[in-house]
C-alpha cells in the first residue's frame, strides 16, 4: 500500500492521526480496522499493539517500529518477560500490554499524559508542513523538550480518537528547570542504550544499585539507612514531579531483587535521583559546609559549657544560640553523656518528622504540625548521623538555584554591562556566587575585560 512517510521520532498513534486527516475518507474505528486489522483499537502514544500487520501493510520494517516509534527498548528492561513483551505489541492481544510493560499503574497517571512541545509545533510545521507526536516527549515523567529545553504542554490522552497536536499555537515557550532537563536526557539516553545493551550493563543490577548506594552515604558496614535513602530520593523526586512516586516496598525491591519488575519510570528515577545526591566524599568536603572561623568560636564555647556539666543542652542552645540538635551532636562527638528526650513520642511521629528533616522541611513547622516541641524535633535531628549537614547542604542548594535565577535574569536584562558593573549593582547575588558557585558563575559572566592603563 503506498503511504506517507514515518516522521522521524514520531509515535505510531501520530503516524494513525495523519493518515486519518490526510485520508479524509474514513473514521478512526474503520482507520484501526484497515492498518491494525482491529476494530476501535486502543493505542497509547509510548507503546503500540498489532504492529506485524500494520509492518506488512505499510513495509516498514518491525524493528523499526520498534526501536525508532515506540518505547519498547525502555519497557524491555523493566519488566521480566522482554519476549512476551514483544509479541504482544507484535500480534496482541492489547489487554495484556499492561501485564508486560507495568504501564497500568494508577500512581503514574498523572505523569502519563500527551505532550507537545510549543516550538516543535512551529519547527516541524516549517519542516512537514504537519506538527505532530513526538515520542521524545511522551515517556512517562519526561516534562521538557530536549531539543528546545521548554517546558511540554499537557494534555488528556485520547487513546481511541487518534488526533494531532494543535496545529495553530498563540502561547509562548516557558524555559525548563534544569533539573527537569537532566531527566529528560537521562531518560532518552537510557533508551537509546537499551536498543544494544542489556539491564545489567546498564548499571541498572543490584550490585551496581548497591555500589551507588554506598557511594552516597547511605550503606554503612552492610545495613542501608533505608529511611534518609528514601526520603533523600523522595525529594529529588518531589522537586521534579511535585509528587512522590516510590513508597518503601518498591524501593526494598529494587534493591533487593535483580529483577524486580516494575515501571521503567521507578527504575530509572531511581538510579537518576541517586546518580543526582553528591557523593559520600563530596559531602565530607563540600565547599558550603567548611566550617568558617565563626563555627569555631562557636563549637570552642559549646564544648566549655558542656564539658563543665551544669546546664542543660537547652540553656547551652539558648546561651550560644545555636540548636539543641547541634549541642547533641558536639556531645555525641565527644562522648558527652545525655538523658534521652522525655516527651513521649510514638515510634511512627519518630519516623514522619525523620522524613520530613531529610526532606528539608523547616523544623519549626514540622514541630506545629506533628504537635510535639521544636527542642524535640531539633533531638532527632542530632541523634542521626550526618542529618544536620544533610540539611545544611539542602539549604545551600535551594540558596543556589534562587541565586542562579537571579543572575540569569540579570545578566538578561544587563547585557550590556560590565563584570564590575554586575557586581556593583547585585553585591550579595554576585558574591555569594562568587564564594560558592565560581564555576557556574564564570561560566555565565560577560567575559572580563582587560584594559590597558
Ligand atoms: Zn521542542
Amino acid at each position: 500500500m503506498n503511504v506517507l512517510p514515518l516522521l522521524p521520532d514520531e509515535t505510531i498513534y501520530s503516524f494513525l492521526a495523519r493518515l486519518r486527516v490526510y485520508s479524509g475518507s474514513y473514521n478512526h474505528r474503520s482507520a484501526s480496522l484497515l492498518w491494525f486489522e482491529q476494530y476501535g483499537l486502543s493505542l497509547d502514544q509510548k507503546l503500540a499493539t498489532h504492529l506485524a500487520y500494520f509492518s506488512a501493510q505499510t513495509n516498514f520494517p518491525v524493528e523499526q517500529l520498534l526501536n525508532e516509534h515506540t518505547y519498547y527498548p525502555l519497557f524491555s528492561l523493566a519488566g521480566h518477560e522482554p519476549k512476551k513483551l514483544k509479541k504482544v505489541m507484535l500480534t496482541g492481544p492489547s489487554y495484556r500490554l499492561g501485564n508486560y510493560a507495568k504501564i497500568s499503574q494508577s500512581g503514574l497517571k498523572a505523569l502519563s499524559k500527551d505532550k507537545y512541545c510549543l516550538s516543535c509545533i512551529e519547527a516541524d510545521k516549517e519542516k512537514y508542513g504537519v506538527a505532530y507526536w513526538h515520542l521524545s516527549h511522551q515517556f512517562t515523567g519526561i516534562q521538557s523538550c530536549h531539543i528546545h529545553n521548554t517546558l511540554l504542554i499537557c494534555t488528556p490522552p485520547s487513546s481511541r480518537v487518534y488526533s494531532l497536536p494543535p496545529q495553530a499555537i498563540s502561547s509562548s515557550d516557558a524555559p525548563a528547570s534544569d533539573l527537569q532537563r537532566f531527566f529528560t536526557s537521562y531518560v532518552l539516553e537510557v533508551n537509546e542504550s537499551a536498543k544494544s545493551q542489556k539491564r545489567n550493563d546498564l548499571l541498572l543490577d543490584k550490585n551496581n544499585l548497591n555500589a551507588l548506594v554506598r557511594q552516597k552515604g547511605f550503606m554503612s558496614n552492610d545495613s542501608i539507612s533505608m529511611q534518609c535513602l528514601i526520603a533523600a530520593i523522595s525529594n529529588i523526586t518531589v522537586r521534579l514531579f511535585n509528587n512522590d512516586v516510590f513508597t518503601e516496598h518498591v524501593v526494598r525491591n529494587l534493591i533487593r531483587k535483580p529483577y524486580y519488575a516494575c515501571h521503567p519510570l521507578k527504575l530509572i528515577l531511581f538510579r537518576f535521583a541517586l546518580e543526582q545526591l553528591p557523593d559520600i566524599a563530596a559531602q565530607e568536603h563540600l565547599q558550603l559546609l567548611k566550617p568558617i572561623d565563626k563555627d569555631k568560636k562557636r563549637e570552642k564555647q559549646c564544648l566549655l559549657l558542656l564539658q563543665g556539666g551544669e546546664l542543660n543542652f537547652t540553656e547551652i542552645a539558648r546561651r550560644i544560640s545555636c540548636s539543641i540538635g547541634y549541642v547533641i551532636k558536639l556531645a555525641k562527638q565527644e562522648n558527652i553523656a545525655y538523658l534521652k528526650r522525655t516527651q513521649f513520642i510514638s515510634a511512627d511521629t519518630e519516623k514522619r518528622i525523620l522524613m520530613r528533616l531529610v526532606k528539608g522541611d523547616a523544623r519549626d513547622v514540622i514541630a506545629r504540625e506533628e504537635q510535639v516541641s521544636v527542642s524535640s524535633v531539633e533531638k532527632i535531628c542530632g541523634e542521626h548521623y550526618q542529618l544536620s549537614e544533610w540539611r545544611q547542604y539542602l539549604r545551600a542548594l535551594g540558596k543556589r538555584d534562587k541565586y542562579r535565577i537571579e543572575m540569569r535574569s540579570v545578566l538578561k536584562k544587563h547585557s550590556f554591562s560590565t563584570r564590575a558593573e554586575i557586581k556593583t549593582m547585585y553585591p550579595a547575588c554576585y558574591m555569594w556566587l562568587y564564594k560558592y558557585d565560581t564555576q557556574w558563575l564564570y561560566l555565565h559572566l560577560p567575559p572580563a575585560s582587560y584594559r590597558s592603563k
